[in-house]
């Protein structure tokens, strides 16, 4: 279920040939042990939507087909099971083609994600308004009406722009017009840091004021990446309930330990542990205990030594050397 008070989806897309069901298979079981919880797979020919049926017997959540223009491939997907399709009704051609798909997608009660890309908006739009959020809502409106006229309603949308203010208004003005569940993306979003800045303003910003059932933030690089962004940018906005939580400050003039790599290494074994806990990493006793004290297990860094906290009470006092280890000791305690 998606969109109302449901959850909002985290999900990515292979980067996988389809048509090489060992390979997306095993892609889609790694990003499945991320938390991936919906994926999609380019159906660029026929060979790739008759492998849908043979990848979806062997992944656990569900498979979306994303298909551009040839309804064929839509059908046969469709019929190899597939859990929903990304395809726009207004390029599909012929009214015959689209009552096809939205039958066959009746029939087995699956939803039809539109996918409207600020980069590829109809000729007449762009002469219109440009490439704007504007043209990008109209266009969104004209596939939902195709569809509404043949009393399809199983409809997701997104509007992505690659860049992050048109991307914002554009799921703006959309959501002020209609009542379907939106997935949300930065498209093309660029390298893991610019990439992971601009998806977390412009998915952050929408999910901050209510908007968005499913998204997929976009990098190029690792699709592990893309989720635990995407992970991040929910538990930020307090939409999902964070494993643990890790409070490291920056370190300044009073640090007097390598507060850096012991932040490093501490998030490692946590995101190891995966298990509610939350661990202060601090610098000095200006700040340090007060933030240490607050969490589960807490060390406050002095001149080559630390004080060690748990549930607000100082435990000890450890050499430099071995706070890592002390640490390591006492989270494992809590969460074992
Ligand atoms: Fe500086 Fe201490 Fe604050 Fe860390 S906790 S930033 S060392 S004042």
């Amino acid at each position: 279920m998606l969109g109302g008070n449901n959850p909002i989806r985290v999900q990515s897309m292979c980067n996988t040939d389809t048509k090489d069901v060992e390979a997306t298979v095993k892609q889609i079981l790694e990003l499945e042990k991320k938390g991936c919880e919906i994926i999609r797979v380019a159906v660029p020919g026929m060979e790739a939507a008759k492998a849908i049926g043979a990848i979806k017997k062997k992944i656990n959540i569900p498979l979306v087909a994303d298909i551009h223009f040839d309804h064929k491939l839509a059908l046969e997907s469709i019929k190899q099971g597939v859990d929903k399709v990304r395809i726009n009704p207004g390029n599909i051609g012929s009214e015959e083609k689209v009552k096809a798909v939205v039958d066959a997608c009746k029939e087995k009660n699956i939803p039809i994600r539109i996918g409207v890309n600020g980069g590829s908006l109809e000729k007449d739009l762009l002469e219109k308004y440009g490439q704007t959020p504007k043209a990008a809502v109209e266009s969104a409106l004209r596939h939902v009406q195709i569809l509404e006229e043949l009393d399809f309603h199983d409809i997701l949308i997104s509007i992505k722009f690659s860049e992050v203010p048109p991307m914002i208004e554009a799921y703006r003005l959309l959501a002020k017009k209609i009542d379907y569940p939106l997935h949300l993306g930065v498209t093309h979003a660029g390298t893991p840091f610019t990439g992971t800045i601009k998806n977390a303003i412009g998915i952050g910003t929408l999910v901050g004021q209510g908007i968005g059932a499913t998204l997929r933030v976009s990098l190029t690089g690792s699709l592990e990446e893309e989720i635990k962004v995407g992970y991040a940018i929910l538990e930020s906005l307090g939409k999902r309930k964070k494993k643990f939580e890790m409070i490291s400050c920056p370190s300044c003039g009073r640090c007097e330990i390598d507060i850096v790599s012991l932040a490093q290494k501490t998030e490692k074994l946590l995101e190891k542990i995966n298990k509610p806990i939350k661990v202060a990493v601090m610098g000095c006793i200006v700040n340090g205990p007060g933030e240490a004290k607050e969490a589960d297990i807490g060390i406050a860094g002095g001149h080559g030594k630390a004080i060690l906290f748990a549930k607000g009470k100082v435990l000890k006092t450890v050499p430099e050397k071995e706070i890592f280890k002390a640490l390591e000791k006492e989270i494992k305690k809590i969460t074992s």
